[in-house]
């Protein structure tokens, strides 16, 4: 399952992008210099927009802008949990490609990723997905795990992790 919020970040937002896709969000990078046409994208395609950028918030918007004002990607992520808010819910993570944010496809057959993954995981995992646009195959496992643990140093409390 998606998260209904979607983001659009400026170029410099690369890694919270990651990390905001394996929280199932549907985020895209836009590649070009922020301005005007990525707050036109972000109208038609219903995006919140994430920018480093100051001088973006001076530009009239009828959208959502958040100013992301550190960047340690740590301190990034757990600003936008309070500012948004953002809901974590563990079943939405690993929904999408952190790589191409395109939707993860559940693998019908588990011997079609005996050759994409270590042997220790294909012994231990029954179940995996895999992305539609670059071939990578993800599993829940120490994947989600670490994820966990990561979201947990992030948030403290852990107060938005469902
Ligand atoms: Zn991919």
């Amino acid at each position: 399952m998606k998260e209904e919020t979607k983001f659009i970040a400026d170029a410099s937002l690369g890694k919270l992008a990651k990390w905001l896709r394996l929280l199932g969000y549907d985020t895209i990078v836009y590649p070009e210099v922020a301005g005007r046409n990525m707050l036109n994208q972000s109208l038609a395609q219903k995006r919140v927009v994430l920018t480093r950028r100051r001088d973006m918030m001076e530009r009239q918007f009828a959208g959502r802008i958040i100013l992301i004002p550190d960047c340690n990607v740590v301190k990034q992520l757990r600003f936008l949990i309070e500012k948004v808010p953002l809901n974590i819910k563990q079943r939405n993570m690993y929904s999408l490609c952190v790589r191409c944010n395109k939707e993860l496809v559940i693998v019908s057959e588990k011997n079609e990723v005996r050759e994409c993954v270590p042997h220790y995981v294909y012994n231990n995992y029954t179940s995996f997905t895999r992305c539609p646009g670059c071939g990578k195959v993800y599993w829940q496992g120490t994947h989600l795990r670490n994820a966990l643990n990561f979201i947990g140093e992030i948030n403290g409390e852990i107060s938005n992790v469902k």
